[in-house]
């Protein structure tokens, strides 16, 4: 089955809502108005009855006998109106006076032996309602029993007005009720329509598209400024995405067009073995330089989609680096550079993945032989400053501009594009070391300027509850230094 709408159930609880409360008013105005028109027909008798017992009362000093009183009563009461509808009986059930009505209609006589207290009741005569009283008299030593009555068709009448009134109102209010309820549903969920139809138009083509901006200061704005920023959040993940896939294209086409032009040279007549050589020596460099750009690329896809899962153990950071950096040590002579090593002498336990810190270390050393022409310096530093490890990499090479400083750690920026393609960079390497550093929880930070060298700068937390390490707030421990 179909559900309904929210606006239609809306205008259905409310006038399920209106209804009951109508029905619970109407039933509620109908009994006390009924209450308090009885309550002025039983005022009545009960003054009738008054009356009646001061009559009775009035006849002591006559000490009369039954025949006696019945015809005092008669003359009393047979001309009144008032007494249309009277009986009074004596405690031995000889009735005193018995109006003719009565007596015409065979209305039953009071029996003394059935009274139990004062009693209203209703009862029909003829075709007419009438409210009765039934009460027992004491006078003059004898207790006398008297029952009469009034018409209650004015009261009956007015009821069955009231009533035929609230009945045809109920239809009308309902109605009244139900179209406001809906025109008040339509009115609060109209921004929400609203939010739908922009909601649907939204496709991958037009993301910078905002659902209309609400200033209801409710609910619904909350949701539409909510949906506004997941979509802010959306279009930019999206747009990395297409960024991402545009530049590692762009990057891949220039090793991929370089094998190929030279290996259209190559082929386009016959040479000799040295020169052909040559031609695969230069292939075979290219061709390694783009599997390293793949891998790299492949590793940021991995870790934009969550799959490159880092392995954290407690370990020695300080051992880790120094490997490392043993490994480097050749490789930045090679390049005519002098190489410091400056590793502070204490253990250094970290939550850490071992390959991918000295993956960290190997793209900070890359960049600083790459970015420092010979004969420069490169140095490692390894501190423990308050409870945190830091790892500096410093070279006395280029350095980097100040407005460059914010960029470098983004997706295929390079401060000299040239440059660094000739020096084998692509860009990606800083992108992946800020990656790497967020996952062991720490910050990267760079200090540089032009002509004077860089630093880069690594801090992780140290995990100091291991009580293997000994921490000094605020200062360096002093370290063992190497330098070759
Ligand atoms: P690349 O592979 O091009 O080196 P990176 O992401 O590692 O890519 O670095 C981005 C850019 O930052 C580099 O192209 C370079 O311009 C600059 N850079 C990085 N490290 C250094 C450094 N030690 N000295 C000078 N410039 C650097």
């Amino acid at each position: 089955m179909r559900k309904l709408s929210i606006g239609a159930r809306l205008t259905l609880w409310y006038l399920i809502i209106f209804a009951v409360a109508q029905l619970c008013f109407g039933v509620g105005m109908w009994l006390l108005l009924r209450r308090h028109l009885y309550h002025i027909a039983d005022d009545t008798l009960t003054a009738q009855v008054e009356d009646l017992t001061n009559f009775l009362k009035s006849q002591k000093k006559k000490n009369l006998t039954v025949i006696k009183l019945r015809e005092e009563a008669s003359e009393s009461y047979a001309l009144e109106h008032s007494g249309d509808f009277l009986q009074i009986f004596d405690e031995n059930g000889d009735w005193i006076f018995r109006a003719p009505t009565l007596e015409q209609i065979k209305f039953p006589p009071l029996t003394p032996a059935a009274f139990k207290g004062r009693l209203f009741h209703n009862s029909q005569i003829g075709n007419e309602p009438f409210r009765f009283i039934t009460d027992k008299i004491y006078a003059n030593s004898h207790a006398y029993f008297v029952q009469t009555g009034i018409p209650i068709d004015q009261l009956i009448a007015t009821l069955s007005l009231f009533r035929r009134y609230l009945l045809m109102l109920a239809p009308l209010l309902c109605l009244a009720a139900a179209t406001g309820g809906h025109w008040l549903s339509r009115k609060a969920l109209s921004p929400v329509d609203a939010l739908t139809r922009t909601a649907r138009n939204i496709s991958g083509n037009n993301l910078s598209n905002r659902l209309e901006k609400l200033t209801t200061g409710d609910e619904l704005q909350r949701l539409s400024d909510t949906l506004n920023e997941m979509l802010g959040r959306i279009e930019s993940a999206f747009l990395r995405v297409t960024q991402f896939t545009a530049d590692a294209s762009h990057e891949l086409r220039t090793p991929i067009s370089l094998i190929r032009t030279e290996a259209e040279i190559a082929l386009r007549k016959p040479r000799g073995t040295e020169e052909y050589r040559e031609a695969l020596r230069h292939v075979l460099l290219e061709a390694e330089r783009t599997s390293s750009l793949v891998e790299e690329l492949l590793s940021l896809a991995r870790a934009d989609s969550g799959r490159e899962n880092l392995c954290l153990r407690l370990l020695d950071l300080r051992s880790v680096i120094a490997e490392t950096a043993d490994e480097w040590h050749r490789l930045v002579h090679s390049r005519n550079l002098q190489f410091k090593q400056t590793i502070a002498d204490y253990d250094m336990p970290v939550l850490a993945d071992r390959r991918a810190v000295q993956q960290l270390l190997a793209i900070l050393l890359d960049n600083a032989v790459k970015y420092t022409p010979p004969p420069g310096v490169v140095e490692l530093l390894l501190q423990v400053r308050s409870e945190t490890a830091v790892l500096t990499v410093r070279d006395s090479g280029i350095g980097i501009a100040e407005e460059d400083q914010s960029k470098i750690f983004e997706r295929f920026y390079r401060v000299d594009k040239a440059r660094s393609r000739e020096l084998g960079g692509s860009g990606i390497g800083l992108a992946i070391a800020e990656w790497i550093v967020q996952q062991h929880r720490g910050s990267i930070a760079v200090q540089s300027s032009i002509d004077n060298g860089s630093s880069f700068i690594v801090s992780v937390p140290l995990q100091t509850n291991s009580g293997t390490v000994d921490i000094r707030a605020e200062s360096v421990v002093p370290a063992k230094e190497t330098q070759t």
